[in-house]
């Protein structure tokens, strides 16, 4: 479903992404973890040609991320082509970032009214199945501002799936949040994950990693330093940098 070869990112003289190569299989949950400014969120960026990357090739279902190539030449993809690209990729961040002035339902029917020109009935339908999906049938009239941070980024989930896409990308949904809603969320996330959604997800949750995960990497500064399946790199980890970052977080 995704992958990545040989993938460079740098902003202005920094190198953040040092040569990326990576696979993530359809219907994966692909787990990517790794100290702060090692590139992980850049990287996830760059799946949906968020950051254009200075090198290397990225594919989302066997599409170049992007760019069109014709011989050996790339070219870049019109806005619109982009944006179609992106249609296809639901993003999660840290931050909520749900529209305050919408409710939850109204923020889960917006992607698919304006962007797909989906009908408002059809829209309203499709929206109140994945309020129901991720537990919060009964909010679908609250506001942001009414809602706590879990039942906040359980509504951005529902947002991204309302477009149908192939790929959930998380970078770190849980980490704003207070402990005791961390567990709501990544139940929501497991639940997409037995449904056989394609996940890459950036997180410090390594119960989660374990649990649910069917790969993990260890990025550091850059560079993919170690990868396998997730209990072999936790509890076997090979390079002392994986070991040393563990140990700080297990
Ligand atoms: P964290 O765990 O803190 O979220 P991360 O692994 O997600 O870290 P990135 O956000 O990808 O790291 O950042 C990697 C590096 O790239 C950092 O040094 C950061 O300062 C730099 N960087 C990221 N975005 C930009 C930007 N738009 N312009 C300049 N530098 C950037
Ligand atoms: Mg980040």
């Amino acid at each position: 479903m995704v992958k990545a070869e040989g993938v460079r990112k740098s902003f202005g003289a920094v190198q953040v992404l040092k040569g990326i190569d990576l696979e993530v299989q359809t219907g994966e949950v692909f787990c990517l973890i790794g100290p702060s400014g090692s590139g992980k969120s850049t990287f996830l960026r760059c799946i949906n040609h968020l950051e254009k990357i200075n090198a290397g090739r990225l594919y989302v279902d066997g599409e170049l991320v992007g760019y069109r190539q014709k011989g050996d030449k790339l070219y870049e993809l019109k806005d619109s082509e982009v944006a179609q690209q992106r249609r296809e990729i639901g993003m999660v961040f840290q931050r909520f970032n749900l529209f305050p002035h919408m409710t939850a339902l109204e923020n889960v029917m917006e992607a698919p009214v304006q962007v797909k020109g989906t009908s408002k009935a059809q829209a309203k339908e499709r929206a109140r199945e994945l309020l129901d999906r991720v537990g919060l049938a009964d909010k679908a009239g609250n506001y942001p501002s009414q809602l706590s941070g879990g039942q906040q980024q359980r509504v951005a989930i529902a947002r991204a799936l309302a477009m149908d896409p192939k790929l959930m990308l998380f970078d770190e949904p849980t980490s704003a949040l207070d402990p005791e809603l961390v567990g709501e969320v990544l139940d929501v996330m497991r639940d997409l994950a037995e449904d056989g959604m394609t996940m890459i997800v950036v997180t410090h949750e390594m119960g989660f990693a374990r649990e649910v995960g069917d790969s993990l990497v260890f990025m550091d500064d850059g560079v993919v330093v170690e990868a396998g399946r997730p209990r072999e790199v936790l509890t076997n980890p090979q390079h002392d940098r994986t070991k040393s970052f563990l140990s700080k977080v297990l």
